[in-house]
């Protein structure tokens, strides 16, 4: 584990990086305050520091009230190293942000503990980080085709639709169904529905740039946010993601099946007002057209060409 030590005084220094090394961490040292702070604020700085409470310019404690008061950086344990040993001093190092306080001059044996200490600190906030981390993505994630689900998807797009309007920038939307799914789940069962949907799912995300947004808006349908130049791409890019799913038939528990999807698309050019509401309704709309026109086909229209319609169901 990485240790930064903060201590201007050369010989002390010297004698902390020898024992931390011998005890197998990865010793960063530095002689002042402000370079302590500077690592530690790093994002991939580290996570364990020993700092000398006197120090040139900033001292130890105003490096700990700094990384307190830093976003967005991992949890820093820290100890604070001193020969300030009055119990008022111990208490103004804690209130400030430290997490241990060792009285100078250390033992070996009190100093590996301690250290220690902060081991098993910075182990617990790491499985904590890890949890939650998982439990975001779990919660943003659909189940079965790992696609962001349904809110985050309109989330996304309330953000995304924001930010095109602000910056005057054109988006398109594409909903996109898969055609006839009911009876695939009829004829080769639930399972084999599944594994279509994560196929689909698959070939949807294959067809995205990497700046692209797709989700799973509902049982057999999707929804994708792409950045387009004009009309133009949001048709080709329709098409792209239509082609891609029928490209080569899809395996699912031991068949091979013919997949089609029909697709509805919203260009909605630079700086024009609209709701999330609105344009995912004038998208189904689209939708909806193209499957009445048949489905395995694509739909798109300009947001002021059908911005206003109400989708209306299809047969
Ligand atoms: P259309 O071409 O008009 O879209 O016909 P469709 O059969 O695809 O549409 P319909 O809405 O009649 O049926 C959708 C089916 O999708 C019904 C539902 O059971 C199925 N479905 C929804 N979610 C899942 C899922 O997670 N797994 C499986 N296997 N099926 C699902
Ligand atoms: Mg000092
Ligand atoms: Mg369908
Ligand atoms: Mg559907």
């Amino acid at each position: 584990m990485k240790v930064l030590i903060a201590e201007d005084e050369t010989t002390s220094r010297r004698m902390l990086s020898i024992c931390l090394s011998g005890w197998g961490y990865d010793v960063l040292a530095v002689d002042n305050g402000s370079a302590a702070l500077e690592l530690l604020a790093q994002p991939d700085g580290p996570r364990l520091a020993l700092l000398d409470w006197e120090m040139p310019g900033m001292d130890g404690i105003e490096v700990c009230k700094h990384v307190r008061a830093l976003q967005n950086v991992p949890f820093r344990y820290l100890i604070v190293l001193t020969a300030h040993n009055r119990e008022e001093d111990v208490v103004l190092a804690l209130e400030n942000g430290a997490d241990d306080h060792i009285t100078k001059p250390w033992t070996p044996g009190e100093l590996r503990a301690r250290l220690g200490v902060g081991q098993r600190m910075i182990r617990l906030y790491e499985q904590i980080e890890e949890h939650a981390h998982n439990l975001t993505v779990a919660a943003q994630t659909d189940y079965l085709t790992r696609l962001y689900n349904r809110s985050v998807v309109l989330e996304r797009l309330g953000e995304e639709l924001s930010r095109t309007v602000r910056v005057g920038m054109p988006m398109s939307v594409l909903m996109a169904d898969i055609d006839h799914f009911k009876n695939v789940n009829d004829t080769y069962g639930h399972l084999a529905g599944d594994d279509v949907l994560q196929e689909v799912a698959k070939r949807l995300r294959l067809g995205c740039r990497p700046y692209d947004v797709v989700g799973r808006y509902g049982g057999e349908e999707f929804l994708m946010m792409i950045s387009p130049k004009s009309y133009e791409d949001t048709e080709i890019a329709a098409k792209r993601f239509h082609a891609l799913v029928a490209s080569a038939p899809i395996e699912a528990k031991g068949f091979s099946l013919d997949v089609t999807i029909s697709v509805g698309g919203i260009w909605l050019p630079p700086g024009t007002p609209c709701s999330v509401d609105a344009l995912v309704n004038a998208a189904d709309h689209m939708l909806y057209q193209a499957k009445n026109r048949g489905r395995n086909r694509v739909e798109v229209c300009s947001f002021a060409e059908c911005g206003n319609a109400t989708p209306t169901p299809f047969q």
